[in-house]
């Protein structure tokens, strides 16, 4: 046994922690975890916890159905909203199969591997999300209602924003379990809310962006309110975005530093191969059918292109200094699966860097209300679910990234979902059946 697994171990018995969740995601973004009871966990660390893995969408089939789930116990982390007596634990797991080897289908031992891939090279990225969410009302049935927390917009404060109290107890709640929240505001729709914590390690950044989920979900719940990540739930107001900001650091130092006075060869190559992959990679940074309802509207991208401080562009390097410098990829919302989606944006930024990419020139203009002399010059971001499944399909490089397997197993299930879309009369209507959660 190792001495965090030691560590861990003492702190469970002596802080009475009873139930242990052992948590995981399936490629789509849905959390999942199986609860065991903490005198189990000893046992859990040396031989895992079997689950179904044919009842996870996109895993395995029913003949080869038995995975198990060992706890990384970097990842432990006491549930605030869970007090004893009886305190709940939850954990990350690494999947493996029943031989002890490790299962290749999952985001997070994905991006393991770029990561390591990435320290090879000699860089440690570092990533910071940033997640926007809109609060609803509940109705006397219990379900979400379409009615809005507020009428509040972008920095609003009190009277007009009614979230201030929900974002103080999830900012308190991430503290306590560790993330630094750092920044807090009521967004442009009516309801909508964005809480930002600190950039980390590729890694620690996809696994708090999980947890940051199920803080808010579980916070707006506590307040009998219902908190939706959904990329466009009101056809007429501003998306939910989650921008991915994206920084590398060599010997600790942060090459995005000289970024405004003319970039590093490193730094533009890196940016250009994640500029020239995000049409293939679309389809894992906007899963759902609704995704493409966001895009080229309310500050949201719609094309391929890079400029500084420039809101309607797809990368742009914001005004900031130091360790914050970086440069910040706006199509991604919140309904992805964070770790699959880190691994495929890095995986293209070293796969830029590796073939030294040639940054194209930045397009300074408002892409809102450009001339068409400058909008012809561009390439549309996919519009559809069903492109950007084409797109993933054909592309070699997702192939690699994903191996077959997995990617055949994605597609099937996006392909249902893109056919489901397609012949669905009423199309609001399959976006609030099927995405409002
Ligand atoms: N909500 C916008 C989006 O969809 C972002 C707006 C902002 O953060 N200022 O990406
Ligand atoms: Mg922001
Ligand atoms: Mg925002
Ligand atoms: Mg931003």
């Amino acid at each position: 046994m190792n001495s965090s697994v030691c560590e861990v171990l003492e702190f469970v018995k002596e802080n009475d922690v009873k139930f242990v969740r052992l948590g995981f995601c399936d490629p789509f973004g849905f959390q999942k975890n199986i609860s065991i009871m903490a005198d189990e966990l000893s046992f859990a660390f040396e031989n895992g916890v079997s689950f179904d893995a044919h009842a996870i969408k996109g895993f395995r089939d029913v003949m080869r159905s038995d995975l198990l789930l060992f706890p990384d116990p970097a990842t432990f982390m006491v549930l605030p909203w869970r007090p004893g007596p009886g305190r709940v634990a939850r954990f990350y797991c690494d999947i493996k199969n029943p031989d002890g080897s490790v299962f290749p289908h999952d985001g997070r031992y994905l991006l393991k591997r770029v990561i390591e891939g990435c320290e090879k090279m000699g860089y440690t990225c570092m990533i910071g999300a940033e997640c926007e969410f809109y609060l609803f009302k509940i109705g006397e049935d219990g379900e979400p209602t379409g009615v809005t927390l507020d009428k509040g917009g972008y920095l609003d404060i009190s009277p007009l924003d009614r979230g201030e109290d929900i974002r103080r107890e999830i900012c308190l709640t991430l503290e306590e379990m560790g993330i630094k929240p750092e920044s807090s505001h009521h967004e442009q729709g009516p309801g909508q809310n964005e809480i930002d914590f600190k950039f980390g390690n590729a890694l620690e950044s996809a696994d708090n962006l999980l947890t940051f989920k199920s803080v808010v979900k579980s916070v707006a719940a506590r307040n009998g309110l219902f908190a939706s990540f959904m990329p466009k739930p009101i056809p007429t107001a501003a998306g939910s975005g989650l921008h991915i900001n994206l920084s590398l650091a060599q010997n600790g130092i942060n090459i995005f530093k000289n970024v405004s006075e003319g970039h590093s060869n490193i730094v533009e190559s890196f940016i250009a191969g994640i500029l020239s992959k995000t049409a293939e990679i679309t389809l894992f940074l906007n899963p759902l059918a609704n995704s493409y309802e966001r895009f080229g509207a309310f500050e949201a991208p719609k094309y391929l292109s890079w400029s500084h401080q420039n809101r309607s562009q797809l990368v742009r390097i914001p005004a900031a200094i130091g360790e914050k410098v970086r440069m910040e990829l706006r199509s991604p919302d919140p309904s992805i699966n964070p770790h699959l989606a880190f691994a495929l944006i890095l995986a293209a930024g070293l796969e830029g860097i590796e073939k030294g990419l040639i940054l194209p020139p930045a397009v300074d203009a408002d892409l809102y209300t450009a001339p068409e002399s400058v909008i012809s010059n561009l390439t549309l971001l996919p519009d559809s679910l069903d492109q950007a499944i084409h797109l993933a399909r054909d592309s070699k490089f997702v192939h690699s990234v994903m191996g077959e397997e997995m990617l055949t197993k994605y597609l099937a299930i996006k392909e249902t979902e893109a056919a489901d879309f397609a012949a669905a009369e009423d199309k609001e209507r399959f976006y609030k059946e099927r995405y409002f959660n």
